[in-house]
């Protein structure tokens, strides 16, 4: 058995009755991540998305779990208050099926983290600009086992390899590597 350590348990809570689909939380998520911070905003590499529907009144936030390379077999409809969502709405995997939830160049997962930031943002940031308040932050303590800190950098490993194979993946690795040496040896 691992080591237990105390957690604490970020989620969002989301209140689909209030959301009006306004894409608001898409524009600041995506600009935050921005490299630098910020400096662009683009829905497509938002780690929350809205899944829109207006004519049915369909608005669903859903913002993006773990990664996953096997599509499912089987899919679920859910039909909530009379509205019937479509099979991979309610779905937070990164997958092979859709482009929803990958890095719309690089093709990389993207997975929320709570807008980790330093200093500590007070609440994520969609949750703070949904002036809808259909996003409710809440936090609890739990006892988990011990992290392993590699396994996010595997899933983007992993990724890269089934998109782009993996002679490119080691290829470009090593091109990397030998410009970071030559880099470190003129300094
Ligand atoms: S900001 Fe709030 S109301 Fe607007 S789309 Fe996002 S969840 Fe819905
Ligand atoms: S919590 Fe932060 S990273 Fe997660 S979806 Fe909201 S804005 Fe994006």
């Amino acid at each position: 058995m691992g080591e237990k350590k105390k957690k604490i348990i970020k989620t969002i809570k989301i209140d689909v009755s209030k959301c009006n689909g306004c894409r608001a939380c898409e524009m600041i998520c995506s600009a935050f991540h921005a490299t630098p911070k910020y400096s662009s905003n683009n829905p497509a590499r938002s780690r929350i998305r809205l899944v829109r529907d207006p004519l049915r009144d369909i608005y669903l936030p859903v913002y993006a779990g773990e990664y996953t390379a096997a599509e499912c077999m089987g899919r679920d409809k859910y039909v909530i208050d009379g509205k019937e969502y479509e099979e991979c709405g309610l779905c937070r995997a990164s997958c092979p099926s859709r482009d929803v939830f990958k890095e719309p160049d690089s093709k990389l997962p993207l997975k929320c983290d709570m807008c980790e930031d330093d200093p500590p943002q007070e609440k994520p940031l969609c949750v703070q600009w949904c002036i809808n308040d259909a996003l409710i932050y809440e936090e609890r303590e739990e006892e988990v086992d011990e992290e392993v800190k590699q396994e996010d950098v595997e899933i983007g490993l992993e990724s890269m390899i089934d998109t782009y194979g993996w002679d490119s993946v080691l290829n470009t690795v090593s091109r990397l590597n030998t410009a970071r040496l030559a880099a470190t040896k003129k300094t």
